[in-house]
């Protein structure tokens, strides 16, 4: 008896997993479950996975930490982002909730992480990838992630069995050579693979970031033009929202002020005045360093302890995320 009553309450345990395909979609109700930080710590299925709606018609795919998301549309399935270990959950997914085939894959960038899922999709099915991650897939020659069959460069629609879905190359890269955006109207969800971290602090130097400046003017540029339900980004089991983006725009905003408190601060004057006095002058680069150390380790500090409690990991990345402002606010950009 024992024994079955565990067996009943595990199988209620997953009861939200039984997410049925023709349910209708509810926004509040889904963002209020799959978008709260709870939802980061929730156990996994023993399968591995779990999927729920974000859309009508639109499927959230999860492991532990990252996601796929793909659209079932009139003629087929579409798929954003290619993924090693989410694919192959992703694939048992799709054969749940539909008999319709893939028609089309869409590689987010280059990177292993997010690309090398692309060789287990049908061969019949459509790779769509922009210029910049073309060159670096044919640089790669990676059996696992094959050239694409459309290549764009600025901008690319695809329009397929009453989806539409807007495909840009930002211009400037954030975090790999080749960022995409892409935008379903429809159904509001805006993909930013891995430029951005629902209730979190970003990934170390600003999601590796090649352009941080950029970086620190994505949340302006995205909320200006995309008026979104969701924001698919990558390593994340959360969903993001507008309102993830917006604490993340004002954590922006607050390390920048914290910054310049600390460089127009007396204390920090009076520690530079103290590094100089204990190298000789042929050590300049190890008085710059220290200097970039002390703002460095101050910010971080003040960070760490105002957001603490505002995203779930403020410790994670501060000091790099802390250094890299300091370089381009201080040093490198206007
Ligand atoms: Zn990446």
């Amino acid at each position: 008896m024992r024994k079955m009553l565990a067996t009943a309450t595990f199988a209620l345990g997953l009861l939200p997993l039984a997410v049925l395909a023709d349910e209708p979609f509810d926004y509040e109700a889904t963002k209020a479950q799959y978008s709260a930080r709870d939802y980061v710590h929730a156990p996994l299925p023993e399968r591995g996975y779990n999927y729920f709606k974000i859309a009508e018609n639109t499927w959230f795919v999860h492991d532990d930490f990252e996601n796929m998301v793909f659209f079932v549309t009139d003629m087929g399935v579409v798929v954003y982002d290619a993924k090693p270990d989410v694919t192959p959950f992703l694939l048992e997914v799709v054969k749940e909730v539909t008999d319709k085939p893939i028609t089309h894959v869409i590689y987010s960038h280059h990177h292993r992480d997010h690309a090398q899922g692309a060789y287990l999709f049908p061969e019949d099915a459509t790779l769509i990838a922009e210029a910049d991650t073309a060159e670096f897939l044919a640089i790669a020659n990676d059996p696992k992630r094959p050239q694409p069959d459309i290549v764009f460069d600025d901008e690319y629609v695809l329009e397929a069995g009453g989806l539409r879905l807007e495909l840009t190359d930002p211009g400037r890269n954030l975090h790999s050579q080749d960022d995409l955006i892409a935008w379903a109207p429809d159904q509001k969800i805006l993909f930013t693979v891995d430029m951005f971290h629902p209730d979190a602090v970003p990934w170390i130097h600003w999601g590796e970031s090649s352009d941080p400046w950029f970086a620190f003017g994505m949340p302006d540029l995205l909320q200006e033009q995309y008026d979104f339900n969701f924001i698919i980004t990558g390593h994340e089991r959360i969903v993001g929202t507008p309102e993830h983006l917006q604490t993340y725009k004002d954590f922006i905003a607050d390390m920048k002020q914290t910054l310049g408190g600390i460089l127009q601060s007396d204390w920090y004057h009076a520690a530079m005045g103290e590094v100089q006095s204990r190298y000789d002058e042929s050590a300049a680069h190890f008085i710059y360093k220290d200097g970039i150390m002390s703002a460095s380790n101050a910010c971080s500090d003040q960070m760490i302890e105002k957001w603490q409690g505002r995203v779930r990991n403020a410790p994670l990345n501060m000091v790099e995320n802390c250094q890299t402002m300091f370089m381009h606010l201080a040093v490198l950009d206007p």
